[in-house]
């Protein structure tokens, strides 16, 4: 099977990032009015119209990295509160000799204005920008935590047109009694409305759906085979007739004198909405920089249009640099910009260098290697019939991977849908940012309905008694508990007996409390080719699907439907499914060495597993080594002792039956018992050993290789029960 390199799947948003330097230019086009000298008309389409995505554009960035349907992560909430109102403090500090010069501080009431200044309407007249930031994000991020998107919208929206009828058509609305009233004591509070309670939330709200719905993963370009007409070119349309839209609509107010302010229009959502779908599609190499760039942009424009001014007047070239608007708007901009790159530059040589965390090498570590998980994803998604997807198993911390680091890597690159052992996996799969379908394969008590609900979890139902206890538990909640159906068709596991009961199978679909979305077997010899094996699982195949027609005649819609995990996949890959739920594979290994599969794929071990050299030591001839004496010297030898046992998972099963490790490229035999937190390993004959090599246990080495499915079978298990057990104890890198 041809597979190419598609390390390159994981791409970034260049297209955001370098808009935002131009959208930072037209926000300096707003305060210097590049075309006030040619035309007032061309001004005011400019600075009052097209110029006014600038910001709303920032916001939907925003929200598009902040807000997601799963806002479980408060963290991600905090952390960007906290970095915003960092820079708003240092925004603030830096404007304080401009303040003063205007005379700020002398105004009547400065106490309640300032407040009023630094909660709404900023210290300075772009400052505004940042508060808003602030509150219109933590509006956003609770109201979708707390509604679906469609509720959470209209909310948005109810601020929104509140905060426009306040803004661009005041001079429409003021007119009625009650609505001035009402905008009086607005604007006793925020001089405008386009603040963080009735301009911002929106446009967040409008970057977190964008990021949640399906077309912003980049696993939807897995189908290379097929060309695809360019994403972008399907929001050119819409963006500009919504421009068109709102230059009318703008022009229509301008001439009518209706506006008290110019920043809110009707159709600017939907302008930036689509302006942001297409430039989002535009990915390639990750630009830090620009976005600080820009954000220093934003910040220090004004304080260049001072410094403009003051040069100008020094060297007496008013005239130029102040008085022609397109030169002085061209001065002003080439300021910022040159500042902005210097003092980002300055900022990325000094100001990143704090050390990160890194863990524990210093003993034995397992090491992780994405760019093979993301081979074996793009591997198996070829597998796979088109429009099934891959369902990733990670429960067990993704089979001893690191359940948080391997699903937010998925989450990166498209998988929209994992399996867990238990609910609790599900809901640290959730606080680590996932999204998409997690389904809980085992058993959960119905007395947690409330948490399967609260962060979105799929249950298995077990059989019919417990599919009854869990609706009646689910009664409380507000939503449906979403559920999967699973019937048994031979494992005699978990599931309802494949010749159920009509009426209790038909009474489940009814349940008013739960949402059916899946239906699914488990296959319990598909690893084997032998004959009566494959008979066994055709039969199991066969009594699922007529399961199926059984339904859809009563006239049930079927939902999603899964049959295969790893192996189901490997030696029945023709089946038509929505999902396969695979496991050991993804993780790049099988489950023994000698399998013979149908489909033979070239799958990419994950996982290494790694240990220091901690000591050397002589051992004479005769000497024995490690408890019950089972190894001896049978010359003198040098043992070296890592740090690693069967308490880190490594199976002291493996003692005794001829293990080796790899150094250097050299294989030394393991010898004596594995302890739980040592263990030792004859290096005798390698010559260049040394105190702090590293020791591969699993893994490649310099050409040898050790693969964890051999280690698995030399311990008498198979590969999935080795992984699952590691790694309790140990750093993952
Ligand atoms: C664990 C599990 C899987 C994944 O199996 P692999 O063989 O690792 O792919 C799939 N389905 C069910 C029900 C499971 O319990």
């Amino acid at each position: 099977m041809r597979v190419e390199n598609k390390s390159s799947i994981v791409r970034s948003y260049t297209g955001i990032d370098v808009f935002r330097l131009a959208a930072a230019l037209l926000i300096i086009a707003i305060h210097t009015s590049p075309l006030a000298d040619l035309s007032g008309m061309g001004d005011f389409v400019l600075t009052r119209v097209i110029a006014r995505v600038a910001v709303p554009f920032f916001f939907v960035t925003s929200g598009f990295f902040l807000i997601s349907r799963y806002g479980y992560q408060t963290e991600k909430l905090y952390i960007f509160i906290k970095k915003t109102a960092l820079i708003y403090v240092a925004a603030i500090a830096l404007y304080i000799p401009v303040n003063l010069y205007n005379g700020y501080f002398e105004m009547e009431d400065l106490m309640p204005n300032l407040i009023k200044d630094i909660v709404f309407d900023g210290t300075l007249y772009h400052l505004w920008y940042l508060p808003a930031s602030i509150i219109g994000g933590a509006i956003a991020w609770t109201l979708v935590k707390r509604l679906d998107y469609k509720r959470a919208f209209a909310a948005a929206g109810v601020l929104y047109l509140i905060g426009l009828c306040g803004d661009s058509y005041y001079g429409l609305i003021g007119r009625l009694p009650v609505c001035s009233r009402f905008y009086a004591l607005v604007f006793q509070v925020s001089d405008y409305t386009r603040n963080g309670i009735f301009f911002a939330p929106v446009f967040f709200v409008l970057g977190g759906f964008i990021a949640d719905s399906k077309d912003s993963g980049v696993g939807d370009d897995q189908d290379d085979a097929v060309p695809r007409r360019d994403p972008a070119a399907g929001y050119v349309l819409p963006t500009v007739v919504c421009l068109g839209l709102m230059l009318a609509e703008g022009l229509i107010l301008h001439h009518f004198q209706l506006q008290r302010h110019d920043s809110m229009y009707l159709f600017l959502p939907p302008c930036v909405y689509f302006l942001f779908s297409m430039i989002m599609q535009f990915r390639g190499k990750r630009r830090v920089w620009l976005r600080d760039v820009s954000l220093i942009v934003y910040i220090i424009h004004p304080m260049m249009i001072v410094v403009i001014r003051m040069f100008a007047k020094v060297l007496h070239l008013q005239t130029l640099l102040v008085d022609n608007s397109v030169v002085h708007f061209l001065a002003v901009t080439a300021a910022s910009v040159v500042f902005s790159v210097a003092a980002a530059a300055l900022w990325g040589r000094f100001g990143r260098k704090r050390s990160r965390h890194i863990p524990d090498t210093d003993r034995a570590y397992i090491e992780i290697d994405l760019e093979n998980l993301e081979h074996n994803v793009a591997v198996l998604r070829e597998a796979m019939p088109p429009k099934c997807e891959l369902m990733a198993v990670v429960k067990a911390e993704a089979y001893g991977h690191g359940m948080c680091g391997i699903a937010v890597h998925l989450d990166k690159i498209g998988v929209r849908a994992y399996a867990v052992a238990t609910v609790d996996e599900g809901i640290r799969l959730r606080r680590c940012g996932v999204r998409g379908e997690i389904l809980i394969l085992g058993f959960t008590a119905p007395e947690r309905a409330g948490e399967l609900r609260r962060y979105d979890l799929s249950q298995t139902l077990i059989d019919y008694a417990y599919a009854c206890r869990l609706n009646e538990q689910a009664r409380g909640q507000r939503h449906r508990v979403k559920v999967h159906v699973k019937i048994d068709t031979g494992m005699h596991r978990l599931g309802f007996d494949q010749d159920f009961d009509q009426e209790e199978i038909l009474g489940v679909f009814a349940m008013e409390h739960l949402a059916v979305n899946g239906i699914y077997t488990h296959l319990c010899v598909a690893d084997s080719l032998a004959e009566a094996d494959v008979r066994f699982t055709r039969q199991q195949i066969a009594d699922f699907y007529a399961v199926l027609r059984r339904l859809k005649k009563e006239g049930v819609r079927i939902p999603k439907i899964h049959i295969q995990s790893s192996y189901g996949l490997l030696n029945y890959p023709e089946l038509k499914c929505s999902y396969v739920r695979a496991g050991i594979a993804l993780y790049g290994v099988l489950s023994s060495p000698d399998a013979q599969t149908k489909l033979q794929l070239d799958l990419r071990p994950v996982l290494s597993l790694k240990a220091k050299v901690v000591l050397l030591r002589r051992v004479p001839q005769g000497e024995s080594v490690g408890y019950a004496r089972t190894f001896v010297a049978d010359r003198d030898s040098v043992i070296a002792i890592l740090p690693v046992g069967y308490a880190d998972g490594f199976p002291r099963s493996l003692s005794g039956v001829g293990s080796y490790v790899l150094i250097n490229g050299s294989w030394a035999p393991i010898v004596g018992r594995i302890c739980m937190d040592q263990l030792a390993v004859d290096v005798t004959d390698i010559a260049d050993i040394e105190i702090g090599m590293t020791a591969t246990l699993i893994g490649c080495d310099a050409g040898g290789q050790i693969a964890a499915p051999d280690v698995a079978d030399d311990s008498g298990s198979i590969t999935n029960e080795l992984l699952s057990r590691m790694g309790s104890r140990l750093a993952r890198l």
